[in-house]
This record gives C-alpha cells, sequence and structure tokens, in this order.
C-alpha cells in the first residue's frame, strides 16, 4: 500500500508526490479544470484534476495521488490551513462511490430535521461541527484518566447484567434463558460494587460508567448515559469533594474550559433554596455566560428522606412508610444525625453527607459518605418501611460485606455528557452523544426497541399478554 499522506502534512510537502485519502467535500467543474476539496480527519485541501472527474459525487471517498504545489500569491486562501498549497492530481481512485445522500453533511446541521440527523447519524457526524465534539469528548476523557492515574485511582469494570441498585429510576430488566423466569436487571449505577471494591481493599476506584435508567423521558435525555464513577476509602466529605474538585478543575482546564472561580463556593441546601430557589443555579452573570466561563458550586447538607410521590411508582415502592431517600439509600446521614436515624426519629430532619456539584444551572455530579456499619444501611431501609425480610433480599449482600471488614468510605459520579455538553457550549446532551436516543426512546440508526420473533421469545419463556 502507497503511504498515506494526511491533509495537513500537505503543507509542508511542496514538490513531492503525495497519496491523500479522504471523501469529496465539494466539486467544481472548470471545463477542462476539476477542482476537488478532499477532506479527511485532519482538514480539508484543493485538488485539481487536469483530466475529466466528472463522475466523482461528493462525499465519495477516493484516493489521489498527487504534485504538491505553491499556490501563486494571488490564488493564496488565508481561510484555510492548506491555503498556500494546491495538489495536482496525477492519478485518482473512487473507493467508494457515494450516491445522493439523505442529509447534507454541510454547515453545522442545526436546520436539518432532528429524526433524519439521527436517522442517518453516521452522514450527520461527518460535519467538522460533530467531529469536533467526538474530538473534545474523547480528549476530556483522557485528561481525567490522566488526572486519576496521578491520584492513583484504579480503573475497574463492574457487571452489566446484575441487580437492581437504587438510583430512583425503574429498572431495564433482561431475562435468562437458562433460567426461565429470572431476569438480570441492568444497573442504573455500578453504586454497590463499587462499594464491594472498598471491602475489596482496591481504596481508589474509578470507571467511565455506562447507566440505564427507565426514567420518563425529559426532553433531551435518553435511558442510557456515561458517568464518571469513583469512590475511596478512609476519607470524609471534604476529602473526596476537595479530590474531585482538583481533578475536575485540571481536565475542565485540559481541553479549554475557562473557570469563573478557582476554588467552588460552597453552600447548604438550605442557603441554596433561599438565595436561589433551586439546587441546582448559574453563578454567572451575563457577561460570564458570553465569555462561556464555568462555574462550578458545591451543594452539602440535603435533607435524607422525603416524602413519596405518589404518582411515582419506584418511589412508592421504595417509600412503602411515606418516605424514600432523596439522593441515594447507600449513604451516611452527618455524623451529628446517626442517632436519629438509628432511632428512626425526626425523619424530616435528618441530613444526608450527600454533596452535589453544580454547574452552570446543571447539575454536574453527586456522591456520599457511604453507612459502612449495617446498622446504619439497615436504618435507613427501616425508615423507608422495609420488614427485616425486605431487607435482608434487598441489601443482605451488602450487610454481609460490612461485616467482614470494610472501611470508612465516600465516593461521586459526575455526568460526562452534561460536562461535554457544557464544554462544548451546546444546549442538548443529545449534540455530545454520539448515537443518542430520539425523545421517545428509539435508537439512532437501528429501530430499537423492536419486535422479536416467537421463537425467540419461546426460547426465553416469556409471553406476550395484552
Ligand atoms: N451512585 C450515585 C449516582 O449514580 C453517585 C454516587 O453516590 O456515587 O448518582
Amino acid at each position: 500500500m502507497t503511504e498515506r499522506t494526511l491533509v495537513e502534512q500537505t503543507v509542508e510537502m511542496i514538490g513531492q508526490v503525495v497519496t491523500i485519502k479522504g471523501w469529496v467535500s465539494t466539486k467544481r467543474d472548470h471545463g477542462k479544470l476539476t477542482f476537488i476539496d478532499l477532506r479527511d480527519r485532519s482538514g480539508t485541501v484543493q485538488c485539481v484534476g487536469y483530466q475529466k472527474m466528472g463522475e466523482l459525487t461528493t462525499e465519495s471517498v477516493i484516493e489521489i495521488n498527487g504534485l504538491v504545489k505553491a499556490r501563486p500569491e494571488k490564488m493564496i486562501n488565508s481561510n484555510s490551513p492548506t491555503g498556500t498549497i494546491e495538489i495536482d492530481v496525477q492519478e485518482y481512485a473512487v473507493l467508494n462511490k457515494a450516491k445522493e445522500l439523505p442529509i447534507q453533511v454541510e454547515g453545522n446541521g442545526r436546520e436539518v430535521n432532528e429524526e433524519v440527523r439521527l436517522k442517518y447519524r453516521y452522514l450527520d457526524l461527518r460535519r467538522e461541527r460533530m467531529h469536533k465534539i467526538v474530538q473534545l469528548r474523547s480528549d476530556f476523557y483522557a485528561a481525567l484518566r490522566n488526572n486519576l492515574a496521578q491520584k492513583s485511582f484504579v480503573e475497574v469494570e463492574t457487571p452489566m447484567l446484575t441487580k437492581s441498585t437504587k438510583e430512583g429510576a425503574r429498572d431495564f430488566i433482561v431475562p435468562s434463558r437458562l433460567q426461565p423466569g429470572k431476569f438480570y436487571a441492568l444497573p442504573q449505577s455500578p453504586q454497590q460494587y463499587k462499594q464491594l471494591l472498598m471491602t475489596a481493599g482496591v481504596e481508589n476506584y474509578f470507571q467511565f460508567a455506562r447507566c440505564i435508567r427507565d426514567e420518563d423521558l425529559r426532553a433531551d435525555r435518553g435511558f442510557e448515559f456515561t458517568q464518571l464513577d469513583l469512590e475511596m476509602s478512609f476519607v470524609q466529605r471534604e476529602d473526596v469533594m476537595s479530590t474531585v474538585e482538583e481533578i475536575v478543575k485540571s481536565s475542565v482546564k485540559a481541553v479549554g474550559g475557562q473557570l469563573q472561580q478557582e476554588q467552588f463556593p460552597v453552600f447548604s441546601y438550605q442557603e441554596a433554596m433561599e438565595k436561589f430557589g433551586a439546587d441546582k443555579f448559574d453563578l454567572r452573570t451575563e457577561q460570564e455566560k458570553k465569555e462561556g466561563l464555568l462555574a462550578f458550586a458545591w451543594v452539602v447538607n440535603f435533607p435524607f428522606f422525603k416524602k413519596v410521590d405518589k404518582a411515582d411508582k419506584a418511589e412508592v415502592q421504595d417509600g412503602k412508610s411515606g418516605w424514600t431517600f432523596t439522593h441515594n439509600p447507600f449513604s451516611a446521614p452527618i455524623p451529628e444525625h446517626e442517632e436519629w436515624l438509628l432511632k428512626g426519629e425526626n425523619v424530616a430532619q435528618i441530613l444526608t453527607t450527600q454533596y452535589d456539584l453544580v454547574c452552570n444551572g446543571y447539575e454536574a455530579g453527586g456522591g456520599s459518605i457511604r453507612a459502612h456499619r449495617p446498622e446504619l444501611l439497615k436504618a435507613t431501609f427501616k425508615v423507608m418501611g422495609y420488614s427485616d425480610a425486605e431487607i435482608q433480599a434487598s441489601v443482605g449482600h451488602m450487610l454481609e460485606a460490612f461485616e467482614v471488614g470494610t472501611p470508612p468510605h465516600g465516593g461521586i459520579a459526575l455526568g460526562l455528557d452534561r460536562y461535554v455538553m457544557i464544554l462544548a457550549n451546546e444546549n442538548s446532551l443529545r449534540e455530545v452523544i454520539a448515537f443518542p436516543m430520539n425523545s421517545s426512546g428509539k435508537t439512532a440508526v437501528m429501530d430499537a426497541p423492536s419486535e422479536v420473533s416467537a421463537e425467540l421469545l419461546k426460547e426465553l419463556s416469556l409471553k406476550i399478554v395484552g
């Protein structure tokens, strides 16, 4: 195979014959001359064909052998990084011909109907704006991994086929073929496994975790999302907050993000409600919004429990007593309120160790110090109205692990889709997910959910009723 030169390298190669490969971005026929803008992942370059290149269609994939030539002074295009050169085509080959496209790849795509963009997402992603977002996401992940490694965090994967972990949403369930009538749940988060890794002595864990929650779909949100999930042993609330703050600051800056404040301010839930009327708020001035600054803040001292919302089946199921958790049933209360929790007293006043990270009006993360002693976790489920047998069935495995040497621990999860959305200055999560779902839960490109055959249902011992 001839060695491939990337478009961005051609500017340095005047006088040389190169082989470039990519997509026909535009084609202009001028009689004997054809001008092609060839695009690859590194940029676009003008190619001039003296022979006919009439059969080339835009967005076809081609290969060109050609001589890199300096452009005459008055032909230089200062808007393009390769505007000082052009390539004289000697030979070319079509590697994959494009027929007429269902959507335009040029422009930012915002004028195109979203359903159509998602159906042809592989074309939609070709546009420069989308390429930049895909790259930004990758760079941000690399920066996070780098910062986590520097702090001795260990990356561990946890199961996708598992048992329910409560995060306040419904589970997606998966039937077991080998054990008819039994089901796995897809993880709403790795919460319990990451705590068990603390029992296992991992001390500092992280994972880029896919989380799957059957929630009522909000305007820009699908059923699955990605969290940076982490957990640390032998820590108190302030330790987790300061470690996370350092990692977030450094990673955000590594991809060009600018912070409004170097030190994230901390508000109590009560202060936040009084000051902003909500536990998510935007600290930026109009000017700072224009400048695209990131304004982070912590919120702490949330109530542990709330009255159940009778319209929400998942909440009603958890809160048999009329109370359910506000954030996470595995959290510890603040130390001053441990006694109340153990006795099931003053339930409305019990505060949790939960900390939420807010950025530009969005919730950008949340976590807590955990109840690592069995009696505390049991007390939480008691407050929610679970019987002893129900507690055993639901979190018996955690209680067992808490009796064999589990260190005090706490952690957090950061909603990465949201970070990328803020960093890319976009308003919708769908813009920063390669293959997002639409607002009614249909997958991009492929038509799911869809029906399955009668044979498959039989093999799974399932019957569709109604
Ligand atoms: N499991 C929690 C969540 O997914 C985060 C945490 O407390 O670490 O929101």
